[in-house]
This record gives structure tokens, C-alpha cells and sequence, in this order.
């Protein structure tokens, strides 16, 4: 079966589609642009790339330009839409209201446009959006909607609860919910299956450390606990992002800054984290090379990166009462040797012991990168979002 996975932004849309039978990418592509003069869709199939530049002013158009792709007379790999079984959409909130993916009905759509797009104001109605259009244009065909939230709902209540009035997380539904949840599935469903184990037996913390960082503690095949909250915004400091900080700090800056709460909200959202710290940049590569070049402010970020996720990994191994592996994955677990040096430094006393020289070398899918000695395994598994939610559209249907 052909299951088409679409990631829906504010003005972008990202597609794969998958032949199931081998989990092989068969096309693939991107539209920029959606709703903004310059629209275009750089998409790929039949070994083949092609450029489409014209006016796309909703997820509508952009999703029937993306489905004339797919049988496009030179780049198509498809001759009639029947041929796709089903579409799988990510979705990035979905507080309590769907604690799995979910195949989509009248009832599902008016609970994600009702309930969930306050929870996600920036990612949600894209991905409603891109959900209509595929509806449009492809009547009939199963749609799925698999959550970056949803695994780790199996959290215990001690995990998930912030220290606030019971009766204002009843009202409000104001929780952890984390992110980046598919991501943390498929790593650690990947390790257990090259460590050839079973994951019901294994204690493992997943670093997804991309441009939006988090960590999660899965304990025999579940998330028992995450590092990002409510919103994307907690846990450690990312790109443009601050991770935690102590709500008191917030109302204090907000007053010497003369900023509104949502000013403030977006000012910790898009100015701090490493670009804040360092003033020169989001990108760790900027980093490490500000770094190299004697930047003392990018040391310090790299440095509080570093350290802000150790801490978690410390905290994860305690909640869980052991450790047997670390996953390191996205842009920067998988590519930036510094960084996973600096997180398992000093974890002997945990049996965290990395092999510098296996963590240094090129290279690419699944790398053990634990000492001979290690007790716990330190592996780099590369993401792969769109696969975990073409498999999860696949079990549901
Ligand atoms: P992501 O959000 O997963 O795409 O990750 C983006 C982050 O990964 C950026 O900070 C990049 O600097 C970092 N990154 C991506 N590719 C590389 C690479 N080849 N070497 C070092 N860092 C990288």
C-alpha cells in the first residue's frame, strides 16, 4: 500500500509518499510559500527533481499541485490517486482530547478545530488546513491524523502536573504535554530493535536536540517523562527558545522591557536560547565555529546546551530508576560530536562511558557510540518522522 505522510505549516507543506510494502520513499517534496507571492514546490520522484513556481494561496491549491506531482508525466510515480491508501497528517497539539493517532470523522475535525488550536496556535489550523485540502482533493480516502503529543500520554499524573491549583489544570487543561513525541517513539523503538531486545525491557533517554529540543524518559516501551511542557517552550534552551525559567523572571523582564505578556511570550519563543546568548546565532554550526574562533558567548551557549540536557538525562536515569541506553538524534544529535561528548562527560558513575574516537567518525544510520566498558548504551539513530507516521497511519487503517 501507498500511504502519503503531509506535514502542514502556517505557510508550508511538506509531503512523502511511501510504498509500505518496503517503507521506501517514492517521491517526495516541499511547497514554500503558501498564501505569499512566490510560491513553489520543489518536488522530487522517478530519481528526478522539478520546480513548480505558481501562485498557491491556500493548503488547497498547494495540495492539488502536490497530487499532480505525484503523476506528473515526468516526475510521477502514481497513475490514478486511488493507488494512495491513505494519508497520515502531523499534528502538533492535541491536549488531552487524543491520546493516539486517530482516523478522521466529522466528530474528530470539530474536536481538533474546537479544542486543540488554542493549544497549538501556530501549527494546528495549518494542519486543519492541510487536512481539508486533502479531503477536497481526494474524497474517500482514509485521513489519519497522528499527534506529536500523543506518546507521551502514558506519563504518570506526578509527571505531567505543574505545581498549580488543581482546580486551574481541571478548568484550563494547563499540563506537560511535551513534543517531538513520534521522533522519541521511533528512536526508541529503533534502539530496542538493534540492541535486539525487547523494549518492555529497557530503560532508555531519547535527546531529540534539533533547532526545538527535547528529551524523554522511556521506560519499557513507554514516555514516562518529557522535557518540554505545556508549549514547545520548556525544558532546555534551543535555537531561539529559553527552556524553563522561573515564571517570576518572566513578569520581572516583562516590566523593565515594557512588554505585554504575549510580547514577552514571543520574545522568549524567538530571541533567546542560543541566538540570545551568544548574539551571534540559532545554528550550532555558527556556533561551533564562533567557538573554534575564541567566542566566548558561543562557549557559554554550547556549554548551557550541554549541560541543560546532562541534567536531564541525570534526572531521567533517577525517575527511572536505571539506565541501559542514551539515544542522540535530529540536526544536532546526529551531527554534532561536541555536544553528545559534553552531555555524557563525567556519567561514569551512571556506566555512561562514550567512545570519543567512534563519536568523532563520519557516518551514517544506527552508530554505537559507547565505550567497550560502557554499561549503558550510547547510540546515534537518525529521525525519521514521516516513516514513524506512515507506520502509525498503516496499523490504524
Ligand atoms: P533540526 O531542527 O533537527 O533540523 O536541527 C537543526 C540544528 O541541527 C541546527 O542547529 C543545525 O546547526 C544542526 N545541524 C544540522 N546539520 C548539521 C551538521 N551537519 N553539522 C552540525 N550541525 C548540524
Amino acid at each position: 500500500m501507498k500511504i502519503l505522510v503531509v506535514n502542514a505549516g502556517s505557510s508550508s507543506l511538506k509531503y512523502q509518499l511511501f510504498d509500505m510494502q518496503n517503507e521506501s520513499v517514492i517521491a517526495k517534496g516541499a511547497v514554500e510559500r503558501i498564501g505569499i507571492a512566490g510560491s513553489v514546490l520543489k518536488a522530487k520522484g522517478n530519481g528526478k527533481e522539478k520546480v513548480y513556481t505558481q501562485d498557491m494561496p491556500d493548503h488547497k491549491v498547494a495540495i492539488q499541485l502536490v497530487l499532480h506531482a505525484l503523476h506528473d508525466d515526468e516526475i510521477g510515480v502514481i497513475k490514478s490517486m486511488s493507488e494512495i491508501g491513505a494519508v497520515g497528517h502531523r499534528v502538533v497539539a492535541s491536549g488531552e482530547y487524543f491520546k493516539k493517532p486517530t482516523l478522521v470523522d466529522d466528530e474528530v475535525i470539530k474536536t481538533l478545530e474546537e479544542k486543540t488550536f488554542e493549544l497549538g496556535p501556530l501549527h494546528n489550523p495549518a494542519a486543519a488546513a492541510g487536512l481539508h485540502a486533502c479531503m477536497d482533493v481526494m474524497p474517500g480516502t482514509p485521513m489519519v491524523l497522528v499527534f506529536d503529543s500523543s506518546f507521551h500520554q502514558t506519563m504518570p499524573e506526578k509527571a505531567y502536573m505543574f505545581g498549580i491549583k488543581y482546580e486551574d489544570y481541571k478548568a484550563y487543561g494547563v499540563r506537560k504535554y511535551g513534543a517531538h513525541g513520534t521522533s522519541h517513539k521511533y528512536v526508541s523503538q529503533e534502539a530496542a530493535k538493534y540492541l535486539g531486545k525487547d523494549a518492555k525491557q529497557l530503560k532508555i533517554v531519547t535527546c531529540h536536540l534539533g533547532n526545538g529540543s527535547s528529551i524523554s524518559a522511556v521506560d519499557g516501551g513507554v514516555c514516562v517523562d518529557t522535557s518540554m511542557g505545556f508549549t514547545p517552550l520548556d525544558g532546555v534552551l534551543m535555537g531561539t527558545r529559553s527552556g524553563c525559567i522561573d515564571a517570576s523572571a518572566v513578569e520581572f523582564l516583562a516590566r523593565k522591557k515594557g512588554l505585554d505578556a504575549a510580547k514577552m511570550v514571543t520574545y522568549l519563543n524567538k530571541e533567546c536560547g542560543v541566538l540570545g546568548i551568544s548574539g551571534v546565532s540559532s545554528d550550532f554550526r555558527d556556533l561551533i565555529a564562533g567557538m573554534e574562533a575564541g567566542n566566548q558567548r558561543c562557549k557559554l551557549a554550547l556549554d548551557m546546551f550541554a549541560y541543560q540536557t546532562k541534567k536531564f538525562v541525570g534526572a531521567y536515569a533517577a525517575a527511572m530508576g536505571g539506565l541501559d541506553c542514551i539515544v542522540f538524534t535530529a540536526g544536532i544529535g546526529e551531527n554534532t560530536p561536541t555536544v553528545r561528548e559534553d552531555v555524557c562527560e563525567n556519567l561514569d558513575f551512571l556506566g555512561v562511558k562514550i567512545d570519543k574516537e567512534a563519536n568523532n567518525a563520519k557516518g551514517s544510520g544506527i552508530r554505537d557510540i559507547s565505550a567497550k566498558d560502557s554499561k549503558v548504551k550510547i547510540l546515534i539513530i537518525p529521525t525519521n518522522e514521516e516513516l514513524a507516521i506512515a507506520r502509525e497511519t498503516l496499523a490504524l487503517i
